[in-house]
């Protein structure tokens, strides 16, 4: 019996915010695991997705999107990137080709640039998927192609569009045709490493994202203070108290609302994201406090599961 043998490996995803790196790891596993939003930077935690097939398993960490380091925190996520692509077999990079091919300069974006040239250092396969073909004429594709081409060498090209599904078999097909051969790192039923916990802090950031639209920045943070859990041996019922730290006070009155309209819109929606992850009822209260410049301060980033290296 001529038997292929099983292949596993670990695969971080690259890119600046927006790309759709979230719609593309959520399209592949088929579950509402990364966090995905209209707004760049929703990913905080690298977010594994495991996609187990018969003869092979890719393991994909998730990064949060690269913008050029200012903040501590941004530091502590560009580390984050450094960290997953040094863990990883391959390098999957994707890129918003719809707005690659509107751009007037025959040239990357800078950060990109700054991604590949770290990249590079690390010296591991790349794979290039071009996202949002869906949004582009076909004739434009070829010249996007080109450029990318000429600036790196990608280990190969992928069209595809994250939103419609297409080129999901083609993309999936490839990155396991490049893994190495392994074991299965886990389970075959494992969804994901990151703890309900996180997830449910997720949620909630997920919801203040979609529904303060531009008015709230990337300036909250939500920290899960109570997850307890009720009922025994079956789970009936899970009480998470949360705390949403904002930047400035103008913020915490836009979250909070008229009356407190905007949170309660916010903890609904969480709130039911929340039980279809638990698959449990959930009480669900919500806090909002500022803390000026919550960015720098290492003691709140603890608190919040972002481990600063001094
Ligand atoms: P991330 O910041 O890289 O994780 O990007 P997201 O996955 O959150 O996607 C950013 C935005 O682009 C969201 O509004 C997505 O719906 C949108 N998007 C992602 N993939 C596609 C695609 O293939 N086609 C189109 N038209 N939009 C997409
Ligand atoms: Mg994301």
């Amino acid at each position: 019996m001529n038997q292929q043998p099983f292949r596993s490996g670990f695969v971080s995803l690259i890119g600046l915010p927006n790309a759709g790196k979230s719609t593309l790891l959520n399209q592949l596993s088929g579950l509402h695991l990364a966090i995905t939003s209209p707004k760049p930077q929703t990913t905080r935690h690298i977010i594994q997705a495991i996609i187990d097939q018969p003869d092979s398993q890719i393991i994909f960490l998730d990064t949060p999107g690269y913008h050029q380091p200012k903040s501590r925190l941004d530091r502590y996520m560009a580390g984050r990137i450094t960290t997953a692509v040094m863990d990883s077999d391959i390098v999957l990079m994707i890129t918003d080709a719809a707005a690659a091919s509107e751009a007037r300069r025959n040239e990357l974006p800078k950060q990109e640039q700054q991604l590949l040239a770290s990249v590079r250092q690390m010296d591991k396969p790349v794979i290039l998927a071009l996202n949002k073909v869906d949004k582009m004429p076909k004739e434009n594709l070829l010249p996007v192609i080109e450029r990318y081409n000429k600036a790196y060498p990608f280990m190969s090209i992928i069209p595809l569009s994250a939103r419609s599904g297409d080129g999901m078999n083609i993309i999936l097909e490839e990155i396991t045709r490049r893994l190495p051969e392994g074991p299965r790192y886990f389970p075959a039923d494992s969804i994901t490493d990151q703890t309900e916990r996180s997830l449910a802090g997720e949620l909630i950031r997920e919801q203040i994202l979609l529904l303060t639209h531009e008015e709230i920045p990337h300036g909250v943070a939500v920290s899960i203070e109570l997850f307890e859990e009720e009922g025994s041996p079956e789970r009936e019922r899970v009480f998470i108290h949360a705390v949403i730290y904002c930047d400035r006070e103008s913020h915490k009155k836009i979250i909070i609302g008229r009356q407190g309209s905007m949170l309660k819109r916010i903890g609904t929606a969480a709130r039911i994201n929340i039980e279809s992850m638990l698959e449990c009822p959930c009480y669900l209260e919500l806090f909002v406090k500022v803390r000026e410049d919550w960015r720098n301060k290492s003691d709140i980033l603890k608190n919040l599961g972002f481990e600063t290296r001094k």
